[in-house]
Order: C-alpha cells, then structure tokens, then sequence
C-alpha cells in the first residue's frame, strides 16, 4: 500500500535540528507512528514508523481499523465464518478519501463484502461535498449573461464506484470518479440524491435561488 508523505513528517523535517530540538531533552520522544496517518500506532496499524514527537502527545491513529476477510478476500463477519483471516484496512472517511486522492494520495479500497455473512450496520461510503444540506445555492451569470449551472459533488470511499444522481424522483446522470455534475437546477426547493452502484443513497435538500439580471 503507497500513501503518500504524512504531513506530520513534513512538518518535522522542517523543524531545526538545534538544542531545542534534541530529542534527549524533555519535550520530544520517539515513538511508533501509523505510516498512513502520522498519527501514534494504534493495534491495527500495519505499516509502522519511528518519528520524533512532542512528548505531550499525539492522538492515537483512528484510521486503521480490523476487519476480516475469507478466502475469496471478501469481508465477513467472524460470527457466520470461523475460517474467517483477521486483518486491519487503513479506513478514512468517504469525504477525506475523495481530498486524499485529490493530492496523489492512493489507497486500495475496501473490499466488498460477502453477500450472505455480512454486518448489519450501513458504513459510510459517500459524502456530501457541495451543496451542504439547507444550502441556499445561487446561480451566478457568466460573462455573456447566462445563468451557470450548479455543481454538485460526493466523495465516494471506493474509487471505482459510479455514482447515480436524482433531483427529487427525476435522473439526472450518472459519474464516475471524481464524482462532479453540472445541473441548470431551476429556481426553488430542491432534495438531490446520490446512489451508488451498491444501493448506498445519500440525499441533502437545498434552495436553489436566481440570479439578479444583468443590469
Ligand atoms: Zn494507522
């Protein structure tokens, strides 16, 4: 798995290397870091650096997380499959993923899980990106008087995914990553939806008000 340069080591190899920065005085020690986060190694890290840190701490790494995989490499719950193999995913919310790969970033997306041995529990694998839900969204004119479109945008966990859009019950298209539509939302209350190819549904509603004419 690549991931790109945390920005906690950036930050410490800009940091000068004099008295005030030994680490043999009290304000910094070594430690284990998750070579993912740069947060402090957390039990399901699994790519692990030594880094200098300031000794009043650093927040224990929240991305890694355990899951369990079957011989076909698909998730499964250890309750309906014994045989299951334990092992951790580096997880990041749907939301940061989508900056993540922004920046160069690459993560292996989760695998899917098994259709009959599953969790119960619906994770989080789309973000609204833009419109926040109860947005007002104006629409602005562009420089020959014509009214711009909206452009809305999800981040979706998995890079793969295409993602299906509805304005109330009507379609409006479908995207692959990165996930960007343009709609010519008319003016008014709207309720957007994003589906993925999974079923996964994620709705916000916004107003959606005119632009003043030109004058
Ligand atoms: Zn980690």
């Amino acid at each position: 798995m690549e991931s790109s340069a945390p920005l906690l080591f950036e930050v410490m190899d800009v940091l000068p290397d004099g008295a005030f920065f030994n680490p043999s005085q009290s304000g910094v020690r070594q430690v284990d870091v998750c070579g993912h986060s740069g947060f402090q190694a957390g039990p399901h890290c699994r790519v692990i650096e030594r880094a200098r840190v300031p000794s009043n701490g650093l927040a224990p790494c929240s991305f890694c997380a355990p899951i369990c995989l079957n011989a076909a490499g698909e998730r499964v719950m250890k309750s309906c499959d014994p045989t299951a193999r334990d092992t951790a995913w580096f997880v990041m919310p749907a939301s940061m993923q989508w900056y993540y790969r922004q920046h160069g970033g690459q993560l292996p997306p989760l695998p899917p899980w098994n259709a009959t041995c599953r969790a119960d529990e619906q994770e989080e694998v789309m973000a609204w990106l833009y419109p926040s839900p109860g947005e007002v969204v104006q629409r602005t004119r562009d420089f020959d008087g014509r009214l711009g479109a909206v452009v809305l945008e999800v981040g979706h966990r998995e890079a793969g995914s295409a993602v299906f859009w509805y304005d109330n019950d009507r379609f409006l298209g479908q995207t692959q990553a990165p996930h960007q539509l343009q709609v010519p939302l008319a003016p008014g209350p709207h309720r957007l939806s994003a589906v993925d190819g999974s079923g996964n549904a994620i709705h916000v509603q916004i107003h959606v008000t005119p632009d003043r004419p030109p004058s």
